[in-house]
């Protein structure tokens, strides 16, 4: 059976998986990220998850004809260059992902932002399956955008198509992490899981729990970690709106972390996009939970592998 490997890469961890054409991760693993030693540092974690990808498919009789990685940053050209680095694994900006993944695995490679993989993954076999227009947000750490239409993953002319996390939110807003723009107010920084931290301590919650515990709380009723979610949604549902104005999206995905918050997340959000989107995307654009679950990002990358790779 020919599997692509599929790859996703974190501050922590890089994982990966053997995954099949039709989606279906055959085996997963991980590797420990070496997040402090830039590209070389990288170099060395993407060799070591390719071998143990290898011996796993040798185990399985599969036969490995693809490779592809999702990344929390934006890639460029064929070559999968970096061009917006991770702020987690600093250091690595210019290091050519696909070119370097071609070289140690011997196959055809390509590389993308880690939430663009993931939406590729729920296009294909999740929430978005047989739908033509896929819009993909994850929220978690910060806010991962993706698009994916017809099928193929919207890259643009530079390959941060998808972006939705670094649009506008507050003009003369809070300082983007990832390149430190004073004043960015992008729309990650009032909608991540960062922020959940922040909206909950403004709302007089204990500044010290964790996104986890803040959900654990709201779910037992707690005023402040409701009222934190609360406008969370409603940031995220008026930010979503702007996005389906310009693309009117079969339908949008919401995955990441934060998505184990279910219904106290989903209902400000969709009640906010349909208070400001035009009335046809109300029905046109149904917003949704993601429906793969930790896997979305191999799956998606060896996807991306499998049917893009050069
Ligand atoms: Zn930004």
């Amino acid at each position: 059976m020919d599997v692509g490997i599929g790859l996703d890469l974190g501050g922590t961890d890089l994982k990966f998986a053997l995954v099949t054409r039709s989606g279906r991760a055959l085996e997963t693993g991980s590797v420990p990220t070496v997040a402090n030693k830039g590209t070389r540092g990288l170099r060395v974690c993407l060799v070591a998850a390719v071998l143990a990808a290898q011996a796993a498919a040798k185990r399985r009789r599969a036969k490995v004809v693809a490779i592809g990685m999702g990344l929390p940053g934006a890639v460029q050209g064929r070559e999968g260059r970096i061009t917006v680095v991770p702020p987690q694994i600093p250091g690595i900006g210019g290091f050519r992902v696909a070119y370097e993944l071609r070289r140690i695995a011997q196959v055809p490679a390509a590389a993308e932002n880690d939430a663009t993989v993931a939406a590729l993954a729920e296009a294909r076999c999740g929430a978005g399956r047989g739908r033509n227009c896929v819009l993909m947000v994850t929220v978690g750490t910060g806010l991962g955008g993706g698009l994916v239409v017809h099928g193929r993953v919207v890259r643009g002319a530079c390959g941060t198509g998808g972006e939705i996390g670094h649009g506008v939110f507050v003009k003369d807003g809070l300082p983007c992490r990832h390149d430190g723009l004073a004043g960015a107010g992008c729309l990650e920084l009032y909608t991540s899981a960062t922020a959940l931290v922040r909206l909950h301590a403004e709302h007089g919650g204990d500044p010290a729990l964790s996104p986890r515990e803040i959900v654990k709380r709201a779910r037992a009723g707690a005023k402040a970690a409701k009222a934190a979610l609360n406008e969370l949604g409603t940031n995220l549902g008026l930010g979503l709106a702007t996005a389906a104005v310009l693309v009117a999206p079969d339908v949008i995905v919401i995955g990441g972390g934060l998505c184990n918050a279910g219904r106290l997340l989903l209902d400000p959000v969709r009640a906010a996009f349909r208070r400001q989107t035009l009335r046809p995307l109300i029905r046109a654009s149904p917003i949704v939970l993601a429906r793969l679950k930790n896997d979305a990002g191999c799956v998606g990358a060896g996807l991306l592998g499998l049917e893009e790779g050069a």
